[in-house]
């Protein structure tokens, strides 16, 4: 199987390229924020919950999202492999994920982030906040608090990859076909490895 964790910083173009992958290497994607923001949609008791969270640019606890995220998986048992997007972004998820892939008898092959300044992480967000209707993103002070959180939070889960040797840094600025191109090219070479 080939498992992919997408990873960077809100606004790093993690959704745009994992849509791309997954048709080209035949693989499920699973964002957990997409799945969020489907459940506040559909007004479940999971939305619910993470509606106050996420409209706050805070994470949703732990244990909710774990749970959430391998029962995803669970309903694809037939899967190539997965791109987790926006997952894991505490270390404790990336352990529970660790755990729980070893018991599917599979892992994580590689982490590919990608990197992007700040002023571009903030100046693509206000632009996609115009039209992509995420009240998370057409509010300054709540990108200023996702980013911290990514900072505080979430950064750190490189190191829990790095430390496998699974961590690869792709370049996140330039043209969707350039980006596209820089991670296909780190996923044939990282199969090459196999
Ligand atoms: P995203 O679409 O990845 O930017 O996620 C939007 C929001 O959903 C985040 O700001 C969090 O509030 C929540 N969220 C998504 N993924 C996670 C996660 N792995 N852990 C906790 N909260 C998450």
């Amino acid at each position: 199987m080939l498992n992919i964790v997408l990873f960077g910083p809100p606004g790093a173009g993690k959704g745009t390229q994992a849509e791309k992958l997954v048709s080209k290497y035949n693989l499920v994607h699973l964002s957990t924020g997409d799945i969020f923001r489907a459940n506040i949609k559909g007004e479940t008791e999971l939305g619910k919950l993470a509606k106050t969270y996420i409209d706050g640019g805070n994470l949703v606890p732990d244990e909710v999202t774990i749970k959430m995220l391998e029962s995803e998986v669970d309903k694809n048992p037939n899967a190539e492999g997965f791109i987790f997007d926006g997952f894991p972004r505490t270390t404790p998820q990336a352990n529970a994920l660790e755990v729980f892939l070893q018991g599917k008898n599979t892992s994580i092959s590689v982490m590919l982030a990608l990197a992007v300044s700040e002023e571009e992480l903030i100046k693509r967000l206000l632009l996609r906040g115009k039209d992509s209707g995420r009240a998370d993103d057409a509010n300054e002070e709540v990108i200023a608090n996702r980013i911290k959180v990514y900072n505080n939070q979430t950064a750190v889960v490189a190191d829990f990859y790095s430390a496998q040797n699974k961590f690869e840094k792709i370049d996140g600025i330039g043209s969707i076909g350039d980006i596209f191109e820089r991670l296909s090219n780190a996923i044939d070479n990282h199969k090459i490895a196999l």
